[in-house]
């Protein structure tokens, strides 16, 4: 037997028992006499102390272990007389009378411990040491629990679990596929999916009513913190059902989880249609964790002869709250943040409103106090208050005040800790109009359907119509964090080929691509409806954190590689030629 108890389990009622423990030496500190080892496991660590005095060839041995070798020891639980309150099992400790080496361990790379000395590059090397630290596993314990009690709630809901394939044709979702070539289909390509969207659609179709699956999805995306080339989904579907239906079943296995896994009862679920929330904070993914709502300024702030301004299609606001001392250098800082090409602003005006009343701004050559007044009175600020103001295109302006909104929070610790504020946004657009390639894309995807009352205007609107149709389309937010999406789907064949003529197929490319899910919409498809949870962000959100990668075993790094197994690589001739390939990329990257 390789252990009686884990390392993480002793009491002070366990004193006097004999124990064998196994684990990783985590530390080893020799007092003259006493050795002690700090022995860890999962489940935790306990000290283990050797005496010199009980026996000195064992004593001797323990002092010569390295940090992380594999060791099993035999002994007696006893009270300590320096108890660690920091420890679990920090009142006892085990009198070793027996020491076995399981494994011997190289000096790792870096410390594992909760606070770890080494770089990002170099624990994703050694992955497999990394997730032997208390945080990782934490993490991936946490997300374990997190999909045992989705299905446990899922199941408990009469969901039914099916597997869709990963060998597929492309699914729209708006990324670009990974491929796989077929070997015995020379030159063709299977892609693997960026979500189970028309199998699910497929399984309404089949009569299952109701599906989920925790399952993985692949994208060939630029890389971010919160993005991985595969990540995964709780990936849902509903027969018979209305987008009510849908808010209303997530929202309960949200609450659910949320109590189950982390004992939060969270608060109400309002619902925000898309355009309010652009107006209102300049992101169709609101943080409603604190205020500094965005204000429209522009017919105040227009006919003064300020240039910037009266060419502006919008100008807008925000109030900092106590914003009056930020310094000169503070307000020179956050200008140049706006206009980092990845912002894009082209400058910032603020007015400071000083504690005597008066107001102090960069535009005081244009606007007198009176109209400073008029301005802090719409965004109502008080003395010792700052407004910002950016102006320009509508749409741009906004986003880009969102973000400020975002970075002055996070800037002035604004955000309040441990707080979760789910919000549904809903009624998106059906469509987006691309300037640049001169098309429309789906906002969602191409199976979203218009709103039923939109329908008529669909089928018969002009070019413009299209812009405004509005969509049965959902998404879950919570602390400014996309944790899922999803709509009310298309199930009428007409319906949908209109809808892939507005995104510029051909009826023959939208045959070619869908015509198996056209061609099952004619065999009695009921409505249908759903929605996916982005599985890895509601781990990180759920434990207030923004990086997903914390959250998977096995992620990739920002240039989508797994540096462990060193993947992607290249494969050797006789594997190209079984797959009738032919590589015109050099190593070095050079094309051929
Ligand atoms: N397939 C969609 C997505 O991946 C979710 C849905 O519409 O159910 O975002």
């Amino acid at each position: 037997m390789f252990r009686t108890n884990t390392c993480g389990e002793l009491r002070l009622s366990h004193a006097g028992q004999e124990v064998t423990l196994s684990g990783w030496v985590q530390a080893g500190r020799d007092f003259g006499g006493l050795t002690f080892v700090d022995l860890r496991d999962r489940y935790g660590i306990t000290q283990v102390v050797f005496d010199s005095d009980d026996d000195a060839a064992l004593a001797e041995r323990a002092g010569k272990l390295g940090r992380e070798w594999v060791v099993q020891v035999k002994g007696q639980v006893r009270e300590r007389t320096n108890k660690n309150p920091n420890r679990p099992t920090g009142d006892v400790e085990v009198l070793a009378r027996e020491l076995t080496v399981l494994n011997k361990s190289k000096v790792p790379p870096f410390t594992i411990e909760d606070a770890t000395d080494g770089g990002d590059d170099l624990r994703m090397r050694y992955r497999y040491l990394d997730l032997r630290r208390g945080p990782l596993q934490q993490n991936i314990i946490f997300r374990s629990r997190l999909a045992l009690a989705v299905r446990a709630y899922l199941g408990g809901e009469g969901f039914v679990e099916v597997e869709t394939p990963n060998l597929i044709k492309s699914t729209p979702e708006g990324a670009r596929d990974f491929v796989v070539p077929s070997r015995l289909n020379e030159g063709q390509f299977y892609a693997l999916p960026q979500s189970p969207q028309t199998f699910k659609q497929l399984l309404m179709v089949a009569g299952y009513d109701r599906y989920f699956q925790i399952v993985k999805c692949f994208r060939d995306e630029d890389l971010r913190a919160d993005r991985q080339p595969e990540f995964t989904q709780i990936d849902c579907e509903m027969a018979f059902v209305t987008q009510e239906d849908v808010l209303t079943t997530f929202e309960g296995l949200t609450r659910h989880l949320f109590q189950e896994v982390k004992n939060v009862e969270l608060g109400e679920f309002p619902r925000m249609q898309y355009d309010e929330a652009l107006r209102r904070y300049g992101s169709d993914k609101p943080d409603l964790r604190f205020g500094m709502e965005l204000n429209d300024l522009t017919a105040l702030g227009q006919g003064k002869g300020f240039q910037v301004f009266d060419v502006a299609e919008l100008i807008v606001g925000i109030c900092v709250p106590g914003g009056a001392d930020l310094s000169r250098k503070q307000l020179d800082g956050l200008t140049d943040w706006v206009k980092r090409p990845q912002i894009g602003a082209k400058g910032l005006i603020y007015v400071k409103c000083n504690e005597d009343g008066s107001f102090k701004s960069s535009v005081d050559k244009f606007f007198d106090q009176a109209a400073l007044a008029g301005w802090a009175s719409v965004c109502g600020a008080k003395a010792g208050d700052l407004l910002f103001f950016i102006s320009g295109e509508a749409e741009k302006s906004r986003d880009q005040l969102g973000r400020l909104r975002l970075h002055v929070a996070e800037m002035r610790e604004m955000i309040p800790a441990g707080v979760f504020k789910p919000l549904w946004v809903v009624d998106f657009p059906l469509l987006e109009w691309d300037e640049e390639s001169q098309r429309f894309h789906a906002m969602h995807h191409p199976f979203t359907s218009p709103k039923r009352e939109e329908v008529d205007r669909m089928l018969t609107g002009d070019h413009e119509t299209m812009k405004s149709l509005r969509a049965d389309a959902y998404d879950l937010v919570i602390n400014g964090a996309e944790i899922g999406g999803g709509s009310v789907r298309i199930y009428d064949r007409g319906l949908q080929e209109k809808n892939f003529q507005l995104l510029g197929f051909t009826p023959e490319e939208a045959e070619a691509q869908f015509g198996f899910l056209m061609g099952a919409f004619e065999y009695g498809a009921p409505p249908h409806a759903g929605i996916a949870f982005g599985f890895d962000r509601l781990c990180a959100v759920m434990n207030g954190q923004s990086s997903i990668r914390d959250f998977i075993a096995f992620p990739k790094n920002n240039q989508g590689r797994d540096v462990m197994i060193d993947a992607p690589a290249p494969i050797d001739a006789g594997q190209l030629r079984e797959l009738a390939l032919r590589v015109t990329v050099d190593r070095d990257g050079a094309k051929r």
